[in-house]
């Protein structure tokens, strides 16, 4: 297979006027140069969205469905590939890289079979004066910007709901991690996609040239999985032309162990929670709060599990921690863990940039760290897990709710009850219980106050692209 670094505006790859480079983060060696979108090509890109859109609605939802199934079935047989992509271009280890193509392949396969299932309803209104028929039909052209930490699952979590809907699309990926993002809409064109019906560019100045777009009557939904920051601007330009958006932002999960957990399965929860991607996810787990009875054997486990994984560039086969997608976010890290320690925590394990090439940073726990400690309001984004001790479940599910986000939480305990009591009381979109992952294609993402608007996946993820139409009328 060879890299896909064009890009694709109604059919046609385009090597653009300028390159970008794309870089291994392991050590900073160029992978591929992509091409830039100038304005024209945004423009260019908005038209063939808007051109395709007609067709895209009124081609069988079946077809649409079965277009999708073909891309399932092509990026499961090209899965290794895939995975060898992303570990080279994002940092992560090929285990979690292999276990990300699977994930967003299914995406292609669950929209697949939604595309058949939006059923409308026709009733009789209450005072018997009219019939109600309430149908679905596609927004229209959306654009979708997807970020470096899952390149394949962002992009398919919104390409396959958009298409399945009858939508027509452009993709905006990062461009730390395009080239995933080229190979797949490469897929889908391979899979039958109609020209114009996805296309992807990578403009440079992004600020610039998508607010253009987002204000160009034709695009009538964004999607957007990203920073709270760029969010809440992309919001606001979205605003001006009240254009439908929909949010997954960032995250600042907690991770509650209960004083009657079971202390080793929250060691193996923690471990995914935490690390799953180098600990890159909104989803991580980002601050545990942790019953005093069982917080020594907690941090003990925790910590020896964590000092056992080895780093190094995520494609090697012994490798457990890759790099950082880049230096600067390594950087960003390793300042987050040095305030912590300033401020009176303890590194149990890790707490330093090793040395050498390479955007690296081992695995770190912190233990002692204050419950107002600065540490517990910053996204890490890093393989880097403070803990804080608590006293009741009151204690923890109020510190657990002490944060402007809420996108998912974690529980452990060995009582059901108890569990689901602390579930209903956390403010999150999700709750995983005894459990360290709980992202499923079938189940509906997504997250509360700043950590975002609507969902993705499950039965609601189409809907993200559908309008509702109610017709009343007289028999
Ligand atoms: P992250 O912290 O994951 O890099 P960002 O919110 O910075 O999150 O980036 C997520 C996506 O948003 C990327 O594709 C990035 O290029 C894009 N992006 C960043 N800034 C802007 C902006 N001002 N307007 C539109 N898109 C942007």
């Amino acid at each position: 297979m060879s890299i896909v670094s064009d890009m694709l505006i109604g059919g046609e790859w385009l090597p653009g006027s300028s390159r970008l480079p794309v870089h291994d983060p392991s050590d900073g060696s160029v992978i591929s140069e992509i091409a830039v979108a100038s304005e024209i090509e945004c423009e260019a890109a908005v038209t063939a969205a808007a051109d395709a859109q007609p067709s895209w609605a009124a081609t069988a939802p079946r077809q649409r469905g079965e277009i999708l199934r073909r891309a399932f079935e092509l990026m499961t047989a090209e899965a290794e590939y895939l995975a060898e992509l992303i570990s080279k271009e994002n940092g992560k280890v090929l285990a979690d890289a292999r276990g990300e193509v699977t994930y967003a392949a299914e995406f292609f396969r669950w929209f697949s079979e939604e595309a058949v299932r939006t059923p409308g309803d026709y009733r009789e209104a209450p005072n018997g004066d009219k019939r109600i028929l309430v149908t679905h039909y596609p927004i229209g052209p959306s654009l979708l910007i997807t970020p470096w930490n899952f390149p394949a699952a962002m992009a398919t979590r919104k390409l396959g709901p958009a298409l399945a809907a009858g939508c027509t699309t452009i993709l905006k990926p990062a461009t730390e991690t395009a080239l995933t993002a080229l190979a797949i809409v490469d897929i889908l064109q391979r899979a039958g996609v109609p020209a114009g019906v996805v296309n992807v560019i990578l403009p440079q100045p992004v600020g610039e040239n998508i607010n253009r777009i987002l204000h160009d009557p034709r695009i009538r939904s964004l999607s957007f999985t990203g920073s709270t920051a760029v969010g809440s601007i992309l919001l606001r330009q979205g605003a001006d032309r009240v254009i439908r958006c929909s949010m997954e932002l960032g995250g600042n999960a907690p991770f509650l162990v209960l004083s009657d957990a079971d202390v080793d399965a929250a060691v193996t929860g923690a471990m995914l929670a935490k690390m799953r991607n180098g600990g890159a996810a909104c989803t991580a787990a980002n601050r545990f709060f942790v019953a005093r009875n069982v917080e020594a054997e907690f941090t003990e486990k925790f910590a020896s599990a964590m000092g056992k994984l080895r780093l190094g560039p995520g494609v090697h086969p012994d490798t457990d921690l890759g790099a950082l997608v880049s230096n600067y976010e390594r950087d960003k890290v390793a300042d987050l863990v040095s305030d912590a320690v300033a401020a009176g925590a303890t590194a149990v394990v890790g707490g330093s940039t090793p040395e050498g090439l390479g955007a690296f940073y081992p695995a770190t726990v912190l233990a002692g760290v204050a419950q107002d400690a600065a540490i517990l309001n910053s996204e890490i984004f890093g393989p880097v897990a403070p803990i804080v001790t608590v006293d009741s479940d009151d204690e923890a599910i109020e510190l657990a709710n002490n944060t402007n986000f809420g996108l998912i939480s974690y529980v452990y305990s060995g009582n059901l009850g108890r569990a689901l009591k602390a579930a209903e009381r956390i403010e999150s979109g999700m709750v995983a219980l005894n459990r360290g992952v709980i992202s499923d294609p079938a189940a509906p993402f997504g997250g509360v106050k700043m950590s975002g608007l609507g969902r993705e996946g499950g039965f609601d993820g189409i809907h993200e692209f559908l309008e509702k139409k109610y017709i009343g009328f007289d028999l």
